[in-house]
């Protein structure tokens, strides 16, 4: 398995609509051990494709405590929404910047497993908050985006400071 670069924010191929995936192949088989390794290195609780440089519609998350719940989706959809739910999120993209954003708490999401067939999968909470936030992604939209414009820019201000004392 591989560790994968992480794209940061403000790089364009996050604001992108991603390409739904035809068919599952061997070569997404591997981006998908390969997504998964990155993740739990990071570590993260989810990872969307275009997260890696990977303009396609692919997400991986893992929401429990013993990291031994994987879920990679393939072409997700989320058919179903009820409830409210606010949660303090992260990004990978966005290192060191948390906002709360406000979601459905119950989704049912429909998509292809690796094996290639559909499934639906019910989420609550914090699984159901971490679908979304990875489907987002490959909608080109980021967690930033769910936050009031003064709360965003604060964010974005905190985060280039942030990298800036990084590169510095
Ligand atoms: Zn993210």
């Amino acid at each position: 398995m591989e560790k994968l670069d992480i794209v940061l924010y403000p790089e364009q191929g996050l604001r992108e609509v991603c390409k739904p995936v035809k068919e599952m192949t061997d070569q997404i088989d591997k981006l998908i051990d390969d997504m998964f390794y990155t993740m739990y290195d990071a570590p993260g609780i989810g990872l969307a494709a275009p997260q890696i440089a990977v303009q396609e519609r692919i997400i991986v998350v893992d929401v429990s405590e013993s990291k031994d719940q994987p879920i990679a989706l393939i072409n997700p959809e989320i058919i179903r929404t009820a409830g409210k739910i606010t949660w303090e999120e992260g990004c990978l993209s966005l290192p060191g910047i948390y906002g709360k954003v406000n979601r459905p708490s119950d989704i049912i999401v429909k998509g292809m497993n690796r094996d290639g067939k559909m499934v639906e999968i019910e989420a609550h909470d914090l699984l159901a908050v971490c679908l979304q936030h990875e489907i987002d992604h490959l909608n080109g939209k980021m967690f930033i985006d769910h936050l009031s414009g003064l709360k965003r820019t604060r964010a974005l201000q905190q985060f280039r400071k942030l990298m800036n004392e990084e590169q510095s």
